[in-house]
């Protein structure tokens, strides 16, 4: 159960720390909706540093939503490439197309309408409506459920949705009347770089003499997490094909997963896993003339994904050109793929 303790000036506390400790970043110069929100979109599952070279590329890019929405998705992906999580550049290319039929290409401020768009949830809604329209609807993310969960020694799991509601209704009734935003700025900023997840600052954190979990010495066991799911082991065997006249096979995915509409070199399908090499010729010679000798394994790359940890396996073949599919190696910088892939074509360009 959250227990609010009254005598917390948290918000008061929260902005000052904050105005002496704020960081500059590139989209705290604009209170303009649609920076805002690609800079949320991007730091989602993104750390600061990297999202503030993606925010610069993306916002030169794509300067406004009228030609985020008539941007080709393909060059949007290759935008995004490397980011992961493509389904968050799909999500604002449709959310962008929407402003412009819905609210006539002006980006929208308040709550309501920004909870509507793809890709939106409560937390952007939140962070959006609050810095750029003044509304007081509190910000909850993993920095500030931990923070919370700590101040007010929270016995629940903040990973459940329960705990989540009874913290945002809390933080909405501590909130800054006057500086709902900078409110919001404030308190991601102090999870992030006081309350941290491991080397938290208590010693010179200003609720020192507040948090309920340092004044008894239990700042370890918060936060509270219910049990976390082991992420699944799963192997994949891709092979680079190369053809005689130095061209590179690729295939455009299309399937629902997460690299859709992403490329990627030819895959070996089919079970059990792992496979065998005997079974990567097979797969080949449906398709491909070729020594079957010369096919060497050429890396294997273990990608972490927050459900799964994946094996790639790449093997390596030339073979003749069959007129399909190849394309040329000065294409490569204008097509998109995943992170664990373009790692590999960056060997080749
Ligand atoms: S005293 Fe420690 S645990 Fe409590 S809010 Fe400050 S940094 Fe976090």
């Amino acid at each position: 159960m959250v227990q609010a303790i009254s005598d917390i000036n948290l918000s008061d506390k929260l902005i000052k720390w904050f105005l002496s400790n704020k960081r500059d970043l590139p989209w705290r110069k604009t209170k303009e909706p649609y920076s805002v929100w690609v800079s949320e979109i991007i730091l989602q599952q993104t750390r600061i540093e990297t999202g503030i070279k993606y925010y610069y590329s993306f916002i030169k890019k794509y300067p406004n939503v009228k030609l985020l929405a008539k941007s080709n998705k393909q060059q949007l992906l290759k935008t995004w490439e490397g980011l992961g999580y493509y389904s968050r550049a799909l999500n604002m290319h449709k959310a962008a197309k929407q402003v412009l039929l819905n609210h006539g290409g002006v980006f929208p401020k308040d709550y309501q309408s920004l909870i509507n768009l793809p890709g939106v949830g409560d937390y952007t809604a939140s962070a959006i409506s609050s810095i750029c329209n003044n509304e007081k609807e509190a910000v909850v993310d993993g920095n500030v459920l931990r923070f919370i969960s700590r101040l007010l020694k929270i016995d629940e799991p903040i990973n459940s949705f329960k705990t989540k509601k009874q913290i945002k209704k809390y933080l909405n009734e501590k909130i800054s009347l006057k500086n709902p935003g900078d409110f919001n700025e404030a308190i991601m900023d102090f999870g992030s770089t006081v309350c941290k997840a491991k080397k938290f600052l208590c010693q010179s954190c200003i609720f020192s003499l507040d948090c309920q979990a340092h004044l008894s010495n239990t700042v370890k066991n918060y936060p509270i997490k219910s049990n976390k799911i082991k992420p699944v082991k799963k192997e994949m065997n891709y092979v680079i094909i190369i053809s005689d006249d130095k061209k590179i096979y690729l295939n455009k995915r299309s399937d629902k997963g997460i690299w859709k509409n992403l490329f990627e070199f030819f895959l070996v399908k089919g079970d059990p896993m792992p496979i065998t090499k005997s079974m990567v010729v097979k797969s080949l010679s449906k398709k491909f003339n070729f020594n079957s000798n010369k096919l060497r394994l050429h890396k294997s790359i273990i990608h972490k994904l927050s459900h799964m940890d994946l094996k790639i396996n790449f093997y390596m073949i030339e073979v003749k050109n069959n007129g399909g599919k190849m394309y040329d190696f000065s294409s490569l910088n204008e097509i998109p793929f995943p992170k664990p892939l373009k790692v590999i074509i960056d060997d080749f360009v």
